[in-house]
């Protein structure tokens, strides 16, 4: 049987907490949050979604492809991407340094 653990503080000290699609969920005694096993939900690495918005962003890769890379749907791609990007800094187009007048 597979090893489960709590995906928030990684404690084993969990219940059964009924079913929810088709899945067992367990209840975490120590941090008293839900969670089920065997999806992808909170094991992809932040580093692994700033793979994915570089890969983005370098307009080589599309959400699809992004997708099948880290074997998560379509729109958790497009969430990571939108959830990174609106961390970041709004880019300054009125105050270009390339060339001055363009
Ligand atoms: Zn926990």
């Amino acid at each position: 049987m597979e090893h489960i653990t709590c995906k928030k503080c990684g404690s084993a000290n969990y219940v059964k907490n009924g079913i929810v699609r088709n899945k067992q969920r367990y209840r975490c005694k120590d941090c008293k949050c839900n969670f089920t096993q065997g999806d992808n939900r909170g094991k992809i690495s932040v580093q692994a979604k700033a793979l994915a918005v570089l890969l983005y962003g370098s307009a080589k890769a599309s959400y699809g492809m992004i997708a099948r890379i880290f074997n998560v749907s379509r729109p958790t791609v497009l969430y990571w991407i939108k959830s990174i990007g609106a961390k970041l800094p709004e880019p300054n187009i009125d105050n270009c340094q390339v060339s001055p007048g363009c």
